[in-house]
């Protein structure tokens, strides 16, 4: 079998999607047919789908990803078929850090999500913005916080480190530091103590969208959202869910 069909034909997503409407099936990310994924979600396609359908796309996209079998992309044709309108069906919030970038770990193309990045995915007002737009505005399901091991900015709040405007994020991700149970060494040169903190500040991201965006926790409320929060872990590719 070739790695085409393996990642992208027919038969790959409908084994991989049981239970759900063959033609939404075969239409979101990473999930399209051989004729058409090429192509951007269309409206009807990203509006067929569930949150938790989405959720399930990106674990498959990792999969893919991680194993060696990421679709090929078509970027010129997606370019076209998203250029007069675009309809993600999700917003990721993520680190600035270049080896987790979030499209490529999820196998997804272009018009499939939004992405806003900032270190140490924190969010704040202006982010908040940013995910309301995203929701409310351009209808994404799912807002997915990822954090990553050995997170530089994790790191940086566990030190103390001042430097410039990056001082007061790091501010804003200390309170996770704090927060974070744990036995052995409280230190950055401490990977796995490093690891324990951004899984805390993924959820105090979380926390902090729920509390300071009505707008998305009541979208979330009522259903027509799910925020997640999930860790990707550098060496092996693999982006973990958090329960
Ligand atoms: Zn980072």
């Amino acid at each position: 079998m070739t790695s085409t069909q393996i990642c992208c034909g027919r038969r790959g997503w409908l084994k991989a999607g049981a239970g759900t409407g063959a033609a939404v099936l075969m239409a979101g990310i990473g999930l399209r047919t051989e004729d058409a994924e090429a192509a951007s979600l269309s409206q009807a396609q990203r509006d067929a789908l569930t949150p938790d359908k989405i959720i399930e796309m990106m674990k498959q996209g990792n999969q893919r990803f991680r194993s060696g079998k990421a679709k090929p992309h078509d970027y010129l044709a997606q370019k076209r078929s998203s250029a007069a309108g675009q309809f993600p069906a999700a917003v990721i919030l993520s680190c600035i850090d270049s080896r987790a970038p979030a499209e490529i770990i999820l196998d997804m193309g272009i018009g499939d999500s939004f992405n806003a990045r900032i270190a140490g995915n924190i969010a704040n007002k202006d982010l908040m913005g940013s995910l309301e737009f995203a929701c409310a505005a351009a209808g994404a399901k799912v807002v997915l916080v990822m954090g990553h091991t050995a997170c530089g900015a994790i790191k940086g709040a566990i030190d103390n480190v001042q430097l410039g405007n990056l001082t007061g994020l790091l501010d804003t991700i200390k309170p996770a530091v704090a927060a974070t149970t744990y036995a052995g060494e409280r230190s950055s040169k401490n990977a796995a103590f490093v690891d324990a903190v951004a899984r805390t500040n993924v959820q105090q991201t979380i926390d902090t969208l729920r509390s300071g965006s009505p707008t998305l926790s009541d979208l979330e409320k009522k259903g027509q959202i799910k925020i997640v929060g999930s860790m990707y872990d550098l060496s092996n590719g693999a982006l973990t869910f958090l329960g």
